[in-house]
């Protein structure tokens, strides 16, 4: 069968084995699966683009994570935490700026109890109409449950990689039965929830990439952050390449054509690869776009990857830039909170 077959099978039957998945992302002819992704997103999600401000809110992390950055063996980074009252501040200012999400998100930093993250919670959600995403790795049910009953409306916690072995092999401190437990935890407590992964890995084959977006699939995500592994210097696998962009691209818009209704954001990772590819993603499935929104002085500290875009502008200055791009790339930036859509 040649792709294009398969791709209108996909989008028809909404089901995709890996030996599909596979065919469409050796296929050099992509041209057609970028068209139907495009009318997909547009059918669904309409043209409107969600911006969310992130505000990471720790560096500090408890985790051996052997792409990360900020894994607690770097002890070459500068580690910062901030206050709760200052988390809150920020928040103000990114909801004041005209976000109606706020993602907070950090490494997994104890430090921060189920009691302190409450307080946040409650306190943001005092400030008006306005959605939390909470992104803050594996904790407790009770936790999860806790922060639920406090307000916050969706969770990101990705499964990085499907295949079993090599996860456990890039995470030593935990396991991958742990984060789909705890993947389950927050489908069950009714989180709008969120999972992904990275394309390039070492070890990772084209079928790993089939197995993960088909996982996606079996979880019923809401939301799904997709993005190229990008070497950090201070880590164990500092010498392997960049993951390939066009190859994310191709992930990001079989996993729309398949799954079709979750919000689907245009990496940093892949603006970090090349700035143009972060457009690419908004016409191969993408409807989302984050903006970090915290004090300049963490953003540079908060190095899961070396990030050459990070430039000192206001909250203000840049959500601008960004409607901005947006009307010009001929969008419209969405003014609803963004929640998930509906089956
Ligand atoms: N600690 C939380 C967790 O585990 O979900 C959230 C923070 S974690 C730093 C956020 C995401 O950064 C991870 O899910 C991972 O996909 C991404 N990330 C970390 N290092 C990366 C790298 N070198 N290249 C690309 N993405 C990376």
């Amino acid at each position: 069968m040649d792709t294009r077959k398969i791709i209108d099978k996909i989008i028809e039957k909404s089901e995709a084995s890996i030996e599909d998945i596979v065919k469409i992302l050796i296929s050099q002819q992509d041209s057609y699966l970028f068209e139907q992704a495009d009318k997909i997103r547009k059918k669904y999600c309409g043209d409107e683009i969600h911006l969310r401000a992130i505000i990471e809110f720790s560096n500090y992390c408890r985790c051996d994570c052997l792409y990360c950055g900020i894994n607690r063996q770097n002890l070459h980074l500068k580690r910062y935490r901030m206050n709760l009252d200052e988390i809150i501040e920020y928040a103000k200012k990114a909801y004041k700026a005209g976000y109606k999400t706020i993602v907070l998100q950090s490494g997994e930093d104890t430090w921060y109890t189920r009691e302190k993250i409450s307080y946040i919670i409650k306190e943001i959600k005092k400030l008006g109409n306005i959605a939390i995403t909470l992104s803050i790795g594996e904790r407790d049910f009770d936790d999860y449950k806790q922060w639920k009953i406090d307000g916050a409306d969706r969770f990101l916690l990705k499964h990085e990689t499907s295949d079993e072995k090599l996860y456990n092999s890039l995470h030593p401190h935990s396991t991958f039965k742990n984060r789909i437990k705890c993947l389950k935890w927050l489908k069950k407590l009714k989180y709008q929830t969120g999972s992904g992964f990275m394309i390039g890995l070492p070890g990772q084959t084209l079928n790993t990439i089939a197995k993960d977006i088909l996982l996606l699939k079996e979880l019923d995500v809401d939301m799904a952050g997709i993005g190229p592994f990008i070497p950090h210097p201070a880590t164990k696998l500092k010498s392997y390449p960049i993951g390939d962009s066009k190859l994310t691209l191709k992930a990001l818009a079989i996993t729309r054509i398949l799954l079709k209704r979750p919000h689907l954001p245009t990496t940093t990772s892949l603006e970090v690869t090349n700035v143009k590819d972060r457009e690419n993603a908004f016409y191969t499935g993408a409807n989302v776009i984050m903006r970090k929104v915290e004090p300049y002085k963490y953003r540079k500290l908060y190095e899961i990857y070396p990030n050459p875009n990070i430039k000192e502008k206001t909250i203000e200055e840049e959500r601008k830039e960004i409607e901005n791009y947006i009307k010009i790339i001929g969008r419209k930036v969405s003014t609803q909170r963004g929640d998930a859509i509906d089956k």
